[in-house]
Formats: C-alpha cells, sequence, structure tokens
C-alpha cells in the first residue's frame, strides 16, 4: 500500500504539513491560495462540531440566574443526551459549565445579603446614636 499523498508546505512551527490530499488537491484548504482566513474558521468549526452530536446552534443560551433557568437547561441537557441527540461528552462539559454558573450565582447572593445585612446594621446603630 502507497503511503496517502499529504500537502507539504511549512506549517507555523516550522514542520511540513501533514494533511493528507485528495486525488486532485495540490495543497490542503489551509494552505490553498483559494481558500480565506474566514472559510478556514467555518471550516474548523464545522469540522469540530460535525464530529460530535451538539445541540442547534440557535439554541438558546442558559438562564444561569435563575434556579427555573438551570433547571430548564439541565433538563433540555439531559433530554438530548438520552435520546441520542447530544453527545455524552458534551452534555457533561455544559452540567459542568451549569454547576460553575451556579456557583457564581450563590456568591452573588451572598454578596447581596451581606450588603443587605451591613445596611441593616448601620441603620439599627444610627437609631442606637438618637
Ligand atoms: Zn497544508
Amino acid at each position: 500500500m502507497s503511503e496517502p499523498r499529504v500537502c507539504g508546505k511549512p506549517t507555523r512551527n516550522g514542520k511540513a504539513c501533514g494533511q493528507v490530499l485528495g486525488d486532485s488537491a495540490r495543497e490542503c484548504i489551509w494552505h490553498g491560495t483559494s481558500v480565506t482566513d474566514a472559510d478556514r474558521s467555518a471550516i474548523a468549526r464545522l469540522g469540530g462540531l460535525s464530529q460530535i452530536r451538539v445541540l442547534p446552534a440557535e439554541t438558546a443560551p442558559a438562564d444561569v440566574f435563575t434556579a427555573r433557568g438551570l433547571l430548564k437547561r439541565l433538563q433540555l441537557i439531559e433530554h438530548a443526551v438520552v435520546t441520542g441527540t447530544l453527545a455524552p461528552e458534551v452534555g457533561k462539559a455544559a452540567a459542568y459549565t451549569l454547576s460553575v454558573a451556579k456557583g457564581v450565582a450563590e456568591l452573588m447572593v451572598h454578596a447581596r445579603l451581606r450588603e443587605l445585612e451591613e445596611r441593616v446594621d448601620g441603620q439599627r446603630a444610627g437609631r442606637v446614636r438618637v
């Protein structure tokens, strides 16, 4: 069996590009002159995402500031994973992100609570002085 034909153009790290070429191609999409940077970005994005099952790009961002919003998104992720429309690794990454968002939202609640406690304490101190 013969070795596959590769692009061979120099890459950023100085090594020869190892992209396998089709029968008629003289250079790969990364080093070809007819492909724009925008095309390359789109190809990279779609190429990466087409390898795994993801939710549609038009899926609305999760409402991470409310319990209802977090639960709604977790329900969507769980359903999508068990029905096979979302890759488990993507579901896991999304759930982890939601967990981090929940932690940040908790910190915001604690900060607000402390602010209110300080305000109440300040009002009490003010009353004592009168
Ligand atoms: Zn190349």
